[in-house]
């Protein structure tokens, strides 16, 4: 079984790539930032406060929350609800930083990332895979570009989301921040397209000679 970890900060192209890459080697994709955006999205709805580590643990501990794949991508679901375009509300955005700096919450989605890889070969972006939840992988990535591109990206994609509000949170946190393994590949993506992010990734793992990477 072979996990492939993708992580960094908002906006590089993490999702993207980890689809595409997932496709193009038959893995499957876990889309961990979608799983921290559904656990705010839960916390809103509920009414607790994303602000307080306290109300936030209550609302986590009491939710009901199943994880799986469909068609080779992670979804997850809270309280028999499965959220999609709403993950990228604008009260989503500002408020899951917070949410996800909660030990309870990673606790409860580190567990669920864990027991979706025993399912078989993934791909898995995030901001802690390689650090924290899989820190055994041998194929690390971290990808980054400068926030000036970054934030374009995501205006682009008709979002207000901030960007570097988010990853002053993430990367500051006490309980696995934003950081690069030792043993992560960097890979700057200011300057390349969606394929040529692929293309380095899969070279990389060729040279590793890791026998999964090898399908096409
Ligand atoms: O990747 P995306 O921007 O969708 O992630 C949303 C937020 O989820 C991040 O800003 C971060 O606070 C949190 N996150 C995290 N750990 C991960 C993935 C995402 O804390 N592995």
């Amino acid at each position: 079984m072979t996990v492939i970890a993708i992580d960094g900060p908002a906006a590089s192209g993490k999702s993207s790539v980890a689809r595409g890459l997932a496709q193009q080697l038959g893995f499957s994709f876990i889309n961990t930032g979608a799983m921290y955006r559904a656990a705010a999205w839960h916390v809103l709805n509920s009414g607790a406060d994303p602000h307080s580590p306290a109300s936030v643990t209550t609302a986590i501990l009491a939710a009901d929350i199943r994880t799986g794949f469909e068609n080779r991508q992670s979804f997850i679901e809270i309280g028999g609800r499965r959220p999609y375009e709403q993950l990228r509300d604008e009260g989503v955005n500002r408020a899951v930083s917070a949410v996800a700096s909660v030990p309870a919450v990673r606790e409860r989605l580190v567990r669920e990332f864990r027991t979706l890889a025993r399912f078989g070969d993934c791909v898995v972006e995030g901001r802690d895979i390689g650090s924290v939840v899989f820190p055994d992988s041998p194929c690390k990535f971290y990808l980054d570009a400068s926030p000036e591109v970054r934030q374009f990206r995501r205006n682009a994609q008709g979002q207000r989301d901030e960007v570097a509000a988010r990853d002053r949170i993430d990367s500051s946190r006490r309980t696995a921040p934003l950081t690069i393994a030792p043993d992560a590949t960097v890979i700057d993506t200011t300057e390349l397209g969606l394929d040529e992010v692929m293309a380095a990734i899969r070279e990389t793992l060729l040279a590793k000679g890791l026998p999964a990477c090898q399908r096409t």
